[in-house]
């Protein structure tokens, strides 16, 4: 059983897909933060996005590996484990850029389909009803308002002590969706048969109860 979650940036995609893996006993992919190990891996070593050629080369022979520590997903880059840099803005914007390249996305479709093959997923990201497991038994695509998704980030980053500017944050996340939606390869849609589920106005606890009636077999 695959249940696929996508969505634009910061619409919850992974609060909620890691509440329905737990109460369903499946495992959590987050599929944004294997691209964020490969953003990682650029920027550490200055690696020119824009020479695509150059970039294939470099990440030929890098590893990315997903790892469960106590049931928490773990990027492990190299054999190194970085999942404690991936959230970075930083970290995230690259991974936008990188993911239009069909080099990167080439490198990530066989580790996410094999997880898939493998075990009961809840798998998140951007293509992955459309693109990776288009034969998912359950398909959401998770939205929200820019304004609501950008009100929760900053919640998130202040909550833990840091500033932010809530509208450079929302500028972010609109430069974001815009990038991931008009690239050529795999871009952010609804898949035909996925339920949209816009949660500007629900709580963490309704969108869970969706996604689980969906599980069940109930349309909505
Ligand atoms: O979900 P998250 O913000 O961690 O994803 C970071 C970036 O990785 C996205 O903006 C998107 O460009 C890319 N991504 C993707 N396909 C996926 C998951 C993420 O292109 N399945």
């Amino acid at each position: 059983m695959n249940i696929a979650i996508d969505g634009p940036a910061g619409a919850g995609k992974s609060t909620i897909a890691k509440r329905v893996a737990k109460e369903l006993g499946y495992i959590y992919v987050d599929t944004g933060a294997m691209y964020r190990g490969i953003a990682l891996y650029l920027l550490d070593y200055d690696i020119d996005i824009a020479d695509a050629a150059h970039v294939e080369k470099k990440i030929e022979n890098i590893t990315i590996e997903i790892k469960y520590e106590e049931g928490v997903q773990q990027i492990y880059l190299n054999g190194v484990n970085v999942t404690a840099r991936l959230r970075m803005e930083a970290v995230g914007n690259m991974a936008s850029k990188a993911s239009q390249l069909a080099c990167v996305r080439a490198k990530l479709l066989h580790l996410q389909r094999q997880l898939a093959r493998e075990n009961d997923v809840v798998m998140d990201g951007r293509d992955i009803g459309t693109n990776i497991l288009p034969d998912a038994e359950v398909k959401v695509y998770l939205t929200a308002s820019s304004k609501v998704r950008a009100k929760r980030r900053y919640d998130e980053i202040t909550a833990n002590g840091n500033c932010a500017d809530i509208d450079t944050i929302e500028a972010d996340i609109i430069t974001r969706d815009k990038q991931d939606m008009e690239r050529a390869i795999a871009p952010l849609r609804q898949a035909e048969d996925a339920v949209c589920i816009d949660s500007s106005d629900m709580t963490i606890d309704e969108v869970v109860y969706h996604i689980m009636k969906l599980v069940s077999g109930e349309r909505l």
